[in-house]
């Protein structure tokens, strides 16, 4: 008898139906024997719904700790109804929040870490022959306060579930079949990955492919959880999240990711002089805001220069702030900002032998008169930014580049 955890998506739950449908499934696992521990998403929409709320009367300093208490409901909706509907079915279940696992977590709310899942009371409902359904997304602080663990957290609350409980398998049931080579709403011609290692997994998800959120990804790595993504809408096996040494054929680039979560600034005429770059980007560490790609262009005059980098969209503004707060140190004589940027990465293990990838993605993108505006590159990973505009065009033309269409 197999122990699998089942975790379902928004659109997986979206509504009554997909409820009663998602119920069957675990039926039909539990009747061929298998053990289930189910963790589920809030129904689609239901969260965006609840941030805005939240936005709404907190306005933009909101205290965290009640965005938890509210954004969380959505999980404790779903798990009950989909244990109504398990029972519904002649089954024993039963729903448990994240702080009746308990899922534990550290204190930053919207963020949160998870530390420990003790899952006793969880298990004990498996040996009672019962089927748990843990809303997901959701954990306790360790002064007992509800917490969450940042967006698309549920996949992560299904992974750690999976460590805690030993569990042989992992399922993560969304609203496509798999891993794709890139995002097939996006392109058609995208491909159903069938075995994609743990690190081009955490690359692609980091990287913007939202299909597994980057934690879960990390936790499912350190954890050696096996893990699986396909639909919860067919019957057809999904992919898998495997060593490097259980894929046979390995392809040079596996996958493509996109991120709008972008932003570009610019500082024109900074003085070129040692030091600058520390002062530029001291205070913007000390604001907590990522910097991400860095080009510092050569010093026409041997006086001045200007350095470009990248920030989340999120914190543009921010940014923005601080560095005019510093523009007497700083010495530039002008700062541009734009958020209409894409940053598209691509991304394989292959890399690591295989020399001039970079070159052909470089060249691909000339070809259709898309300008790069700034590069990063790490051992199986190259990104580029570009302008927003040109997404669809770059991740076509890319993905046919590297072979990777479905033929
Ligand atoms: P869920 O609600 O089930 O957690 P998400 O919306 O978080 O689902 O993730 C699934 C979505 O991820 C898909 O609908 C797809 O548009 C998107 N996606 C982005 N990149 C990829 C990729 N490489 N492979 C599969 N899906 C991807
Ligand atoms: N419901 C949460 C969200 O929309 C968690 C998740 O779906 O994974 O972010
Ligand atoms: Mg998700």
């Amino acid at each position: 008898m197999a122990l699998v955890v089942q975790k379902f998506g928004g659109t997986s739950v979206a509504d009554l139906d997909r409820i009663r449908a998602v119920a069957d499934r675990v039926a039909r696992a539990r009747r061929n024997g298998d053990q289930v521990a189910v963790n589920v998403s809030a129904m689609a929409g239901t969260t965006n719904q609840l941030v805005e709320w939240v936005q709404a009367i907190g306005g933009v300093h909101y205290d965290r700790a009640e965005y938890d208490a509210v954004v969380s409901s959505g999980e404790q909706v779903t798990a009950g109804l989909l244990a109504l509907a398990l029972q519904a079915q002649g089954l024993s279940a039963r729903s448990f929040l994240g702080w009746q696992a308990p899922l534990s977590t550290d204190d930053a709310h919207g963020k949160a870490r998870v530390e420990a899942s003790d899952v006793a009371s969880l298990r004990k409902s498996l040996d009672q022959g019962q089927i748990p359904v843990l809303a997901g997304f959701q954990g306790v602080s360790p002064d007992g306060r509800i917490t969450t663990l940042g967006r698309g957290g549920s996949d992560t609350s299904a992974v750690a579930l999976a460590a805690a409980l030993g569990a042989d398998r992992c399922d993560i049931f969304t609203d496509v079949e798999g891993v794709y080579t890139t995002d097939p709403r996006i392109v058609q011609k995208a491909r159903k990955i069938e075995r994609i290692t743990y690190e081009e997994m955490l690359e692609m998800a980091s990287l913007g492919a939202r299909v597994l959120e980057t934690r879960s990804v990390a936790l499912a790595m350190r954890h050696a959880v096996r893990l699986q993504v396909l639909s919860s809408f067919t019957d057809v096996p999904g992919t898998l999240v495997v060593d490097e040494d259980e894929i046979l054929e390995q392809q040079v680039v596996s996958g493509i990711a996109y991120s709008r979560d972008e932003a570009k600034v610019t500082l024109i005429g900074v003085s070129d002089q040692p030091g600058i770059a520390a002062s530029i980007f001291g205070p913007l560490a000390d604001a907590n805001i990522n910097v991400d790609m860095i080009v510092q262009s050569v010093s026409a005059d041997g006086n001045t220069t200007d350095v470009t980098f990248t920030v989340g969209r999120a914190d543009l503004e921010r940014a923005r702030t601080i560095l005019e707060s510093n523009q007497s140190d700083l010495g530039f004589r002008r700062m541009d900002g734009r958020g209409d940027v894409v940053k598209i990465s691509v991304i394989g293990v292959g890399m690591r032998s295989h020399a001039g990838i970079a070159h052909v993605m470089f060249k691909a993108l000339a070809d259709r008169d898309i300008n790069i505006q700034a590069i990063s590159t790490s051992e199986i990973k190259i990104s580029i930014l570009i302008d927003e505009v040109y997404t669809e065009l770059a991740l076509r033309t890319l993905h046919t580049t590297y072979g990777l269409d479905e033929t």
